[in-house]
């Protein structure tokens, strides 16, 4: 089955209801039909064959989903880039991507426009906004407004997922047209997390990401996207308000500064009906507060790219179980769910008895074709199958994650192993606290030595010798920070998690300076 083509389905169902929005206004699921059949045939008129690349740099508006309609019915390649990269780190994607179409949104057309000669395997660079022939709506107008018309093979590449890169090299998870299947099949197995007919998703981070993995589960439902271009508290409030948005998914820092901005609450939020949250550990203190403030409607997901979507998902139940009998579930990123297996292994691959740390493995039709272009990357981290996530966690006898940390963000001092999550969970327990990150910094006599960046809540003000106090009475002396230090605001990747090696390097190159 053409993935796109349940969008056909869609379209007879809720022709005329809204499918897609932006600031600039909405688009039925009759007009997405079309204009991505019109993409699609387009795109396949200009030479291009399935398989191929077609990369997209454009802050969030509505043509992003139907370009995603758009390549699914023509089976080329999504290679998306977050529109908040640098031309130069676009340029060095694309390179990578090897693509033969660009999208790019306004606010980039110049610049790319600009710099096309680097840029030797685009032949066609198309701007959003612009009717041109060569252009987003003259583009449109070339192509037949029926679907093509073929069968897709599971196996092959749907789209290329760059991650964040925590190791430092740019990779691209390639996920398949089967591994897009079953992010839709799982999409329908919890009937809680399940999208409605009255559905209205708000993007707040870019759809390229984590956010718009329900691009396809919710326009299979009959709901509505509403994508958000920049991200902005007051203005995100204000949006749900008024268009009575019924749920988002959020990084947990976006869902920090929600509730720092949300205090008295100032705005009618009685249209949400879930937030959804992931991408990092999110801190239970934080989390238990964001639950009063706004009522049991979170749901979490752990995954990456390389796992196409969720792997493990605490439910809205598993979170009111948390505030009620089971306290420990707030820390949980929930049970495995879906058809792929999930195991805790050792360092050779071996499972390990209940209730001892381990390595995350998934193995099933989530798991990632491979690193594009890369098979020493790939090797890496597929054997046998099992994609090693480098997570290190425990499983419960009910069956939930608890993720201590990354295996690499793992700090030595003295020759104890300390896990930087660990110690900001502690610290997120101060009142004044609003963000935190722990890193590993150089130290002649320890190796490393434990350093606490921390963001105070607004209005708030604390000590450095009340946050050393408040760590000696609660964590082990070779884990508690020798140092703290007062920022505003932490340095993130473009997804909007903690770039915990942003930090870390901060620290190492000063030191390479002495
Ligand atoms: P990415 O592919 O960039 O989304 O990064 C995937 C990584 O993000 C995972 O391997 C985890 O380290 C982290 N991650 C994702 N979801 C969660 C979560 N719910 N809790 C803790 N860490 C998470």
């Amino acid at each position: 089955m053409n993935l796109g083509r349940f969008i056909s389905r869609s379209a007879r169902y809720w022709s005329g209801a809204p499918a897609v929005a932006d600031k600039r206004g909405s688009i039925t699921y009759a007009e997405l039909d079309q204009r991505s059949s019109r993409l699609a045939n387009a795109l396949l008129g200009l030479g291009l064959e399935p398989g191929d690349r077609v990369a997209m740099y454009s802050l969030n508006r509505t043509e992003l989903v139907e370009i995603e309609v758009a390549l699914y019915k023509a089976g080329l390649v999504k290679a998306p880039l977050n529109a908040r990269l640098s031309l130069d780190e676009a340029i060095h994607v694309i390179e990578d991507a090897d693509p033969r179409v660009l999208i790019v949104g306004p606010e980039h057309a110049e610049q790319v426009l600009d710099r096309q000669r680097d840029l030797p395997s685009i032949e066609h660079i198309v701007v959003i906004g612009k009717s041109g022939e060569d252009h987003y709506e003259g583009l449109l107008f070339k192509g037949a407004s029926a679907s093509p018309d073929f069968d897709l093979d599971p196996e092959a590449p749907a789209v290329l997922h760059y991650t964040s890169g925590s190791s430092g090299r740019l990779k691209a998870a390639v996920q398949t047209y089967g591994n897009r299947m079953a992010l839709i099949r799982k999409s329908f197995m919890i009937p809680e997390s399940r999208s409605k007919v009255t559905e209205k998703m708000a993007h707040v981070g870019p759809v390229t990401h984590a956010s718009g993995m329900q691009i396809m589960p919710v326009l299979l439902n009959g709901g509505c996207h509403y994508l958000i271009d920049q991200f902005d508290i007051e203005s995100l409030l204000a949006t749900i308000e008024r268009e009575k948005i019924t749920r988002f998914f959020a990084v947990p820092t976006m869902i920090y500064r929600l509730l720092d901005a949300h205090q008295g609450g100032k705005y009618d939020l009685s249209s949400l009906n879930r937030i959804t949250y992931g991408a990092a550990p999110m801190a239970p203190p934080r989390l238990r507060e964001a639950i009063e403030t706004f009522g049991p409607i979170f749901t979490q997901g752990y995954g990456a790219g390389e796992t196409t979507s969720t792997i493990t998902s605490l439910l809205a139940s598993d979170h009111v179980r948390g505030l009620a009998d089971k306290p420990e579930l707030l820390a949980s990123c929930g049970r495995a769910f879906g058809e792929s297996e999930v195991m805790i292994a050792d360092d050779d691959g071996n499972p390990v008895a209940s209730g001892e740390p381990g390595e995350i493995l998934v193995r099933g039709p989530d798991v990632m074709q491979g690193y594009w272009r890369a098979p020493d990357l790939t090797a890496e981290v597929l054997k046998d199958g099992w994609y090693h996530t480098g997570d290190v966690a425990t499983v419960d006898e009910e069956g939930f994650f608890f993720i201590i940390d990354r295996k690499k963000d793992m700090i030595i001092s003295g020759g104890f192993n300390v896990y930087p999550a660990e110690v900001e969970s502690v610290l997120f327990n101060h009142p004044a606290i609003s963000e935190c990150c722990v890193v590993g910094v150089p130290d002649k006599e320890w190796g490393e030595s434990i350093t606490a960046l921390v963001v105070p809540k607004p209005g708030a003000s604390v000590s450095e010798a009340e946050l050393a106090a408040f760590c000696t009475a609660r964590l082990a002396r070779f884990k508690k920070p020798r140092t703290f230090q007062f920022t505003e605001e932490l340095p993130k990747n473009p997804n909007g998690k903690v770039a915990r090696r942003l930090v870390r390097e901060k620290f190492w190159q000063q030191q390479d300076r002495k």
